[in-house]
């Protein structure tokens, strides 16, 4: 048998597929194994993506080292997938493969050299024990193990090492008869306390053995040695048995599943979903439903339907709302069939939870991006919520976007996808007023609530609350208000740290970051201006570090300074913040959202992290500090944004029996965007700014591709990208449009210089090749410090 493998070289020739003869002893291979083959004078990792018979080199070829995993990590359906989104999104096939493992799964190998000849058994060089080529550094040592290995006194093995290791517990079995354990208990010493006992335990729960030594630890209050000395004794026998690491303890406390009778809407939108699951149909659903619609309930209704017609379902959610409600909430409905992936669980869970899908034992996944590569068969049905955002982008190799990818899958298993959300991305929306997708609509809020009432507040005019700009009398007034009966206030900045510029005012010196061109962010807690991209850090400067003078002024506030303005003017007001600063740790997330959920705080004040999917009773006022953070970002998609941002924020206020209220703060009162989600009126957003979209020449309307050349030198990334759009221009159609280049809209990132060029095109026959070569001709260019990225269809532009 011969494997054909996608090696793991960073070399042009990637995408080649080379083949390797099967020894007998690895005849268990099978397409998406992992493997170690050798590849000139290295040995590498790479996956197996097809088994022939034949092949023109057949009786050249080397063998197959070593098959990594007992289980093959990837199934023949993901190895099929890296192959047509190679394609797609212009990345290489291996790191699409790489990307489809969690990230725990990245194999080393060690090189271990056993002796074979009686005399070389006795050399000084192995002791009796077999050596590490690895970590051999004398280099006589080194001549005398390449001299046996010629000489075939000794052999190579390879010993591969998962980082990640599995966690496993002693388990005690027995290993008597029930009146066995009578007999020795009865011949026992009275003072054998601890022995008595276990024996009782053991005769009185006989068929509850075998036991997990935390159990009998924990109920019987027995120590290790205890137990060690039953196995010595012969009375127990001792195995180490794999437990999976659990990311769902901790969100078992109080979940009650909610049963709901569906009102029509749902019904019909469920109904039709049903019907392409029991069909085997691959066919997209938009299910367009305001904030608070009951969207959920309808996937969780689609969840169960699959399930019992025996198929296997696949829910992405934002890693933002990965919320412990949203988890409770699934995991109430169904159980152990359940699994978790996001990036908040720790290496561990993630591979055991990884396993555990891959294995089989699970039925329903929940997760974020990434998850829609997990390697579940006999996928019934494919949701993605919030299909809108953007985070199910990857902006770095490979670029894929987890809507395609569950197209992809959706055809492949024969399932419908259901894209859900209360504001649709402009080009799925199109895509069903085309009648590509089936649009499914939630008017109502199932509950009977009414949308929350929206005020704007004009910046220009208000007055201001304490010595700052951020606060307006009117919104300090309406938290007091809400305060006072008891109820509880969101508030979102969408920027985080405490100014996010230094300004001097003599010289007008904006304090920036070394190696990108972004001003640096003031974290007071820390004492730190940051930058946030590069995590670049100095100390709080006193004095202008241009000028030397002491007019520096802080400016743009961040959620930090907020915190701090709202402390001053409502003494004792308990606030809890949630942005990047405060969820670092793992679970500090939950901890904060359970506190509020506990009403241990009045106020929640986030970035965009609170805007999305939160479900708090009794938050009756949401409040948008600053609506504008966005606005004017150099990006086709800031008013899309702008607005589904608002829109989402807006739906966390009265969600429970009293009626809520949002306040938004806005310089803008009059844009489009922040106009139109005062009345959360998704369809005129939709009409307006479509018409903006065609007179841009932007998607929907024009597909895009954009190119990013970058260099530490500016004038190589310059010169490059005026290489590649001639390159374009000689061969694209007429009417596609090419812009460019231009420097980055943040020209500087980590000390790369980046140049973009952006192609808009309709109908495109030459476009695909083209980009190969590029892509390929970058690789060769990478030796002179330049980097060439392509990214279809890019989320944003700037
Ligand atoms: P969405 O995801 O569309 O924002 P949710 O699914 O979170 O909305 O539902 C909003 C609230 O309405 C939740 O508390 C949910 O339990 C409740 N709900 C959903 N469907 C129904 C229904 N048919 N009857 C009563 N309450 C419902
Ligand atoms: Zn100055
Ligand atoms: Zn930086």
């Amino acid at each position: 048998m011969i494997a054909q493998v996608i090696v793991d070289v960073a070399a042009k020739q990637t995408d080649r597929i080379f083949e390797y003869h099967v020894p007998d002893k690895l005849k268990d291979v099978e397409i998406g194994s992992r493997v170690f083959v050798p590849f000139g004078p290295r040995k590498v990792q790479g996956f197996v993506v097809g088994l022939t018979q034949n092949s023109e080199y057949k009786g050249k070829l080397k063998d197959l080292l070593l098959v990594v995993d007992e289980m093959p990590p990837l199934t023949p359906e993901l190895i099929k997938l890296s192959a047509d989104l190679a394609q797609k999104i212009f990345a290489y096939r291996i790191t699409i493969l790489k990307a489809m493992l969690p990230r725990l799964m990245r194999a080393n190998y060690r090189k271990i050299l056993t002796p074979i000849t009686a005399e070389a058994k006795e050399l000084p060089l192995f002791q009796g024990d077999p050596v590490d080529l690895n970590k051999l550094t004398d280099v006589d040592q080194i001549a005398l193990a390449r001299k046996l290995l010629r000489n075939d006194q000794a052999k190579i093995e390879y010993l591969v090492e998962n980082k990640a290791k599995k966690k496993t517990e002693n388990e005690y079995s027995l290993a008597l008869d029930k009146d066995e354990y009578q007999k020795i208990l009865n011949s026992l010493r009275q003072n054998a306390l601890k022995q008595r006992e276990l024996l009782t335990d053991i005769i009185d729960n006989f068929n509850e053995y075998p036991k997990k030594q935390s159990n009998i630890e924990s109920e019987l209050k027995i120590k290790t040695s205890v137990l060690t000395s039953a196995v010595k004794k012969g009375w127990l026998t001792k195995d180490a048995v794999e437990v999976y690491r659990n990311p769902l303890s901790g969100f078992d406390d109080e979940v009650k599943d909610k049963k709901v009778i569906l009102n029509d809407e749902q019904q019909y939108a469920l109904d039709q979903v049903a019907e392409s699951i029991k069909n085997k149909q691959a066919k997209t659903y938009l299910l367009e439903g305001i904030t608070g619609s009951g969207k959920t309930e309808v996937y969780l209704h689609a969840i169960s339907k699959t399930l019992s017609d025996g198929r296997n379902a696949l829910m992405l959610v934002p890693e933002i709302s990965l919320t412990p409600q949203m988890v409770r909430q699934v995991k109430a409905r169904f159980g152990e069939n359940v699994a978790v992936l996001h990036s908040g669980l720790s290496d561990g869970e993630l591979y055991d939870e990884w396993r555990r899908i891959r294995r089989g034992e699970v039925r329903v996944v929940v997760g974020a991006r990434s998850a829609v590569f997990a390697p579940l068969n006999n996928v019934g049905l494919i949701i993605i919520d919030e299909e809108h955002e953007s985070s199910y982008k990857q902006e770095d190799n490979p670029r894929y976007h987890a809507r395609d990818v569950a197209i992809w899958r959706s055809n492949y298993n024969h399932c419908p996808l259901v894209l859900g959300s209360a504001t649709p991305s402009l080009g799925s929306r199109a895509r069903a007023q085309k009648g590509v997708y089936q649009l499914l609509r939630l008017t109502k809020r199932a509950n009977n609530k009414n949308l929350p009432e929206v005020h704007l507040l004009d910046l220009k005019h208000v007055q201001f609350a304490g010595g700052q700009f951020d606060l307006s009398v009117e919104l300090v007034e309406a938290i007091k208000d809400r305060l006072e009966k008891k109820e509880q206030v969101i508030l979102m900045l969408n920027r985080r740290g405490f100014a996010n510029f230094m300004l001097c005012r003599e010289c007008g010196y904006v304090m920036k970051c070394p190696n990108c061109d972004l001003s640096l962010t003031m974290h007071k807690d820390t004492g730190m201006m940051q930058c946030h991209y590069c995590g670049y850090k100095e100390a709080i400067p006193t004095r202008c570090p241009n000028c030397q003078s002491a007019k520096i002024r802080f400016l743009g506030s961040g959620t930090q300074k907020v915190q701090e303005e709202l402390e001053e003017l409502m003494p004792g007001v308990r606030i809890l913040r949630m942005d990047v600063d405060t969820t670092r740790r793992k679970g500090s997330y939950k901890k904060i959202l359970d506190a509020f959920g506990d009403h241990e705080a009045d106020i929640l004040l986030g970035t965009q992290m609170i805007a999305k999917g939160l479900d708090f009773p009794n938050v009756t006022l949401v409040g948008v500090i600053n609506a504008d953070t966005g606005l004017w970002l150099p990006d086709y998609n800031a008013s899309e944004r702008t607005f589904e941002l608002l829109t989402q924020v807006a739906g966390r206020a009265g969600r429970a029996e009293k009626t809520g209220e949002v306040i938004i703060q806005t310089y803008n009162p009059d844009h489009y965007a922040i106009q139109l989600s005062q009345t959360q009126d998704y369809e005129r957003f939709y009409g307006y700014e479509m018409r903006v979209r065609h007179e841009g020449n932007y998607p929907p309307y024009f597909y895009t591709v954009l190119i990013s050349i970058a260099s530490k030198k500016e004038q190589n990334a310059a010169k490059e990208a005026f290489n590649i759009k001639r390159k374009l221009e000689r061969n694209l159609h007429p009417d596609t449009i090419i812009l460019g280049p231009t420097p980055s809209a943040i020209s500087r990132l980590k000390n790369q210089y980046y140049y973009q060029i952006l192609v808009k095109y309709k109908k495109e026959m030459n476009l695909n090749t083209l980009l190969h070569q590029i892509q390929d001709s970058a690789q060769e260019i990478k030796k002179y410090g330049l980097n060439v990225y392509i990214d279809n269809e890019p989320e944003r532009i700037i």
